[in-house]
Order: C-alpha cells, then sequence, then structure tokens
C-alpha cells in the first residue's frame, strides 16, 4: 500500500506523513525499512516513547491537540507540530525550541469541519496571532503553513469545499503576510479516506494511518 501512495503523491509533488499513532515500534520499523522516514503522531508521551527505540533520523511530526505543558517532552526532538491554535500554544513551542538551540516547523489548524470535535481555529483568531507583537519574536518557530482536518463525511462535494476553504486560506496569508517567505508552504490536508482530493485540491502534506498500517483498534 504504501509504494501506491507514494506513487500518487510523485505527482503532485506532496510529502506523505505516515501516522503512526497506537501502532508499535516494530510496524513503525518496518514501514522504515521500506524508506519512508517522516511519521505522525497525535500523543506526545506516545511519541517521545518511541523516539527513544527508533532511528535518529525519523523526522517526527505532531499532528492531534496539544496542551502547553506537554511541548517539552518534545521540543528536543520534534520537527513540525501541525496543530498550532492559539498564540499560548505558540509562544510555549518557541520557548521550547530556545531552550534546546533549535528551531521547530509549525503550521496553524484551521477549523474547516462543521463537526464540534474537530480542533482548531478561524482564519479571523489565526489572523490576530499572526499580527500580534508578540509574534515578531518568536525567532525559533518557522510558520511552515496550515493544517486542515475535513468532516468524516461520505458526502464528497462538502469535504472537496472544505478542503478548497483551507487551500483559500493558505492562499489568502501567502500573499498578505508570507509571499518572500519560501518556508511558509505546505497546506497539510488528507486522511486515508479523503487523500486522491486532498491532492487535487492543493495538499502538500498527506497524513495517512490506517491506509499504511492496517486498522487501529
Ligand atoms: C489519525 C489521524 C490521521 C490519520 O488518519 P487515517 O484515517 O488513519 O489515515 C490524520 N490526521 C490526524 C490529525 C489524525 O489524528
Amino acid at each position: 500500500m504504501l509504494t501506491n501512495i507514494l506513487e500518487d503523491l510523485k505527482s503532485y509533488n506532496a510529502n506523505l506523513v505516515a501516522v503512526s499513532k497506537t501502532k508499535s515500534v516494530v510496524d513503525i520499523l518496518n514501514i522504515y525499512n521500506k524508506g519512508q522516514r517522516i511519521f505522525g503522531e497525535n500523543r506526545v508521551q506516545e511519541m517521545a516513547e518511541k523516539k527513544d527505540l527508533l532511528p535518529d533520523d525519523i523526522e517526527w511530526h505532531m499532528i492531534g491537540h496539544l496542551q502547553k505543558n506537554k511541548v517539552k517532552y518534545m521540543a528536543s526532538f520534534v520537527h513540525t507540530i501541525h496543530s498550532i491554535d492559539s498564540l499560548e500554544l505558540l509562544k510555549a513551542i518557541n520557548k521550547g525550541a530556545e531552550k534546546h538551540h533549535r528551531v521547530i516547523n509549525i503550521l496553524f489548524q484551521l477549523k474547516i469541519a462543521t463537526e464540534e470535535s474537530k480542533f482548531g481555529m478561524s482564519l479571523e483568531d489565526c489572523l490576530s496571532v499572526i499580527n500580534s507583537e508578540d509574534m515578531k519574536s518568536l525567532n525559533n518557530v518557522i510558520v511552515s503553513g496550515v493544517m486542515g482536518m475535513a468532516t468524516f463525511t461520505e458526502d464528497k462535494e462538502k469535504v472537496r469545499n472544505e478542503f478548497k476553504t483551507l487551500k483559500a486560506s493558505f492562499d489568502y496569508l501567502k500573499e498578505n503576510y508570507f509571499l518572500e517567505d519560501s518556508n511558509f508552504k505546505e497546506i497539510s490536508m488528507g486522511m486515508s479516506g479523503d487523500y486522491h482530493l486532498a491532492l487535487k485540491e492543493g495538499s502538500t502534506m498527506v497524513r495517512i494511518g490506517s491506509l499504511i498500517f492496517g486498522a487501529r483498534n
């Protein structure tokens, strides 16, 4: 399955985050040995435990909802955090990165789904973070783009429209705030069930778990 997905991604020039949450280090190593280097987890402690047991050249991505007080467990190694939904969280990440003399890539998670359960902020809230005075002094985070999760539904048109909304938000931010900034380039959207659609709508990074690792318990 991994090879099929990678084949799909090639023509779109998009990257794969292999979502390994709940899966064992043996399962991860198996996919690692096929060449995959980017893995995504949604719980900080689980990611930190696995990281210690796996090769150092893995690029770890945090994709789940995040509390400020958990940042310290991953600030020394996390490559990208997809789930930024407040200035407070961003400041905590910057502080953690600074402590370890490194930079952490971050994506603003925008709420595109209509479901209550999905995290993320509105474009307006995102703009107030970007425009804040604090933002100017956050030198240990790199704003790499946006992330979003579509509604879990069979309704393809609905999902397509949500992806279009995320792409439009990305374009707006790029044009108005990050035009000269080549780091701002990622649109993290698409999971096992909707990644084809996401690629067509401009995804640069898909987050795929069950299609690669099998269903989770
Ligand atoms: C679990 C998860 C995924 C992957 O889901 P699959 O349907 O298994 O591909 C992607 N993104 C986030 C934020 C997740 O929590």
